[in-house]
């Protein structure tokens, strides 16, 4: 029998997700059929809903919608719970369990194929949506020396950091909120954006002399040349798309 799978998100013609996972079936010997599904901005739940009353199986959730499925499941598991956001969702006998594999994808990418240290470095990353709080967690988790979250609408970004606090516990080691604007005269090892802004070709108000010395830059938007990854390469940083972690956390 065929399984049913699909990627939901607006906009989602842009994902990969399809052929990475038709790729994974080929390999696993499994059946199935994975699509895109394009939701309206105001009917997430509803196009979700209806995608497993048909009989559908699974739904990866782009942007940007995470937040919204991790309000629609009836159980969160692994790193879902923390990050108050679900990128994965699986139905199963009638209920609607909610994963979130985004951290996992994103520090297995930098460790084990870019060889890049987190332990220790001073990371910057960017946006305060649902990939951010899918990555917040599994980073800090690395012992980041500090973890600075930028975002345009800084209340975003400051509401975060504040729900982080409360739960994190232990592994906060330095985390914190800022502007961009606060940004000028700072430098860090790891800048990430997962911010949305290169799916438009825009480019979020970085300062010149942001990274430091071999610094990585890390772009969560992948397949396309984003101003921020040209930023990037203009000031000697080694620059990186998302595809890695798409590939990981799928
Ligand atoms: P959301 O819609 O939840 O959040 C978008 C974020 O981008 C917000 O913080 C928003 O700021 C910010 N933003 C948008 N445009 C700009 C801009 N021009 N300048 C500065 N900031 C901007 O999206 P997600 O968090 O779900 O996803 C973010 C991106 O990460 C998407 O492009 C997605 O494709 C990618 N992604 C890739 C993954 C991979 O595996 N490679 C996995 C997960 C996500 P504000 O709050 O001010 O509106």
């Amino acid at each position: 029998m065929t399984d049913h799978y699909a990627v939901i998100g607006n906009p989602v013609d842009h994902s990969k997700s399809p052929q990475i996972h038709a790729a994974f079936a080929r390999q696993t010997g499994q059946d199935i059929t994975y699509d895109r599904l394009s939701a309206p901005l105001d009917a997430f739940t509803s196009t979700a809903q209806r995608f497993f009353s048909e009989g559908g199986q699974g739904l990866n959730i782009t942007v940007p919608f995470k937040h919204e499925a991790w309000d629609l499941v009836n159980l969160h598991r692994g790193d879902a719970l923390d990050a108050q956001a679900v990128n994965t969702i699986k139905s199963e006998n009638g209920k609607l369990i909610g994963y979130n594999t985004d951290g996992i994808g994103l520090v297995a990418d930098i460790k084990k194929n870019l060889r890049f240290e987190i332990a220790g470095k001073r990371v910057l990353l960017m946006g305060a949506g649902g990939a951010t709080y899918g990555v917040v967690f599994p980073l800090l988790r690395e012992n980041t020396k500090a973890l600075v979250v930028v975002n345009r609408t800084l209340e975003k970004a400051q509401s975060l950091v504040q729900s982080i606090k409360k739960r994190a516990g232990a592994i906060v080691t330095s985390l914190d909120a800022a502007p961009y604007a606060d940004l000028a005269g700072s430098t860090f090892d790891i800048v990430i954006n997962a911010t949305s802004a290169g799916l438009n070709g825009e480019m979020p108000s970085l300062p010149q002399g942001i990274f430091a010395r071999d610094a990585l830059a890390y772009d969560m938007v992948y397949g396309r040349n984003t101003p921020f990854l040209a930023f990037a390469r203009e000031h000697g940083a080694h620059a990186v798309d998302g595809l890695g972690m798409l590939v990981e956390q799928a």
